[in-house]
C-alpha cells in the first residue's frame, strides 16, 4: 500500500471508531438510566448522542470505579495541621526572648522543627499523590496509620517531657 492510500484508510478509520463509540453509548442508554453530566436530565432511550434537554453533545468515556482518596487525606492531614501549627509556634519562640532575657525554649524549638518537617513531608506527599494512590490499599492504610502514630507520639512526648524543659 502506498503512502497516500494509507493516509486515506487512517482518515476513514477515525470516524468509524467514534461512530462505534456512539453506537455503544446509545446501546447502553437503551436499557440504563444515566443523568446528563450538564443538566441532570435522564438520558435513557436516547436516539442521538445529544442531550435533548440542554443540547450538550455526549460521548462514551471511562470512569474510575470508587477512586479512594481517604487514606491519602488521612496521611496528609496531620502534616498540614503540624505545618500550620509550626508557623504560629514561631511567635512564642521568637517574641519572649526578644523582650525579656529569657533563654530559648528547646522544647518549643524541637516542636517547631518537627512541625516544619511534618508539613514539608505532607506537601511532598500531596505532590506525589499519584504514587501514593498507586500503592495497594493495605500499604496506604498502614502508611496513614504510621503517620498518625508518629504525630500522636510526638504530641505525647511534648506533654510528658515538655514541661520539664519549658
Ligand atoms: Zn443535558
Amino acid at each position: 500500500m502506498n503512502r497516500a492510500a494509507e493516509n486515506i484508510t487512517q482518515a476513514a478509520d477515525a470516524p468509524a471508531a467514534s461512530n462505534r463509540a456512539e453506537e455503544l453509548l446509545l446501546e447502553f442508554l437503551r436499557e440504563h438510566d444515566a443523568a446528563c453530566p450538564v443538566c441532570g436530565y435522564n438520558l435513557k432511550a436516547l436516539t442521538r448522542a445529544i442531550c435533548p434537554e440542554c443540547g450538550q453533545e455526549l460521548m462514551l468515556t471511562v470512569g474510575a470505579a470508587r477512586l479512594r482518596f481517604g487514606w491519602l487525606m488521612a496521611a496528609v492531614a496531620p502534616g498540614f495541621f503540624s505545618g500550620i501549627a509550626a508557623f504560629f509556634l514561631l511567635v512564642p519562640i521568637i517574641v519572649p526572648p526578644m523582650f525579656n532575657h529569657q533563654r530559648w525554649s528547646l522544647t518549643l524549638i524541637g516542636m517547631d522543627l518537627f512541625g516544619w518537617s511534618s508539613g514539608i513531608f505532607a506537601i511532598l506527599l500531596a505532590a506525589k499523590r499519584h504514587r501514593f494512590l498507586a500503592l495497594p490499599g493495605s500499604t496506604q492504610r498502614w502508611s496513614a496509620l504510621g503517620i498518625w502514630m508518629i504525630h500522636a507520639a510526638a504530641l505525647g512526648m511534648v506533654f510528658l517531657i515538655g514541661p520539664r524543659f519549658l
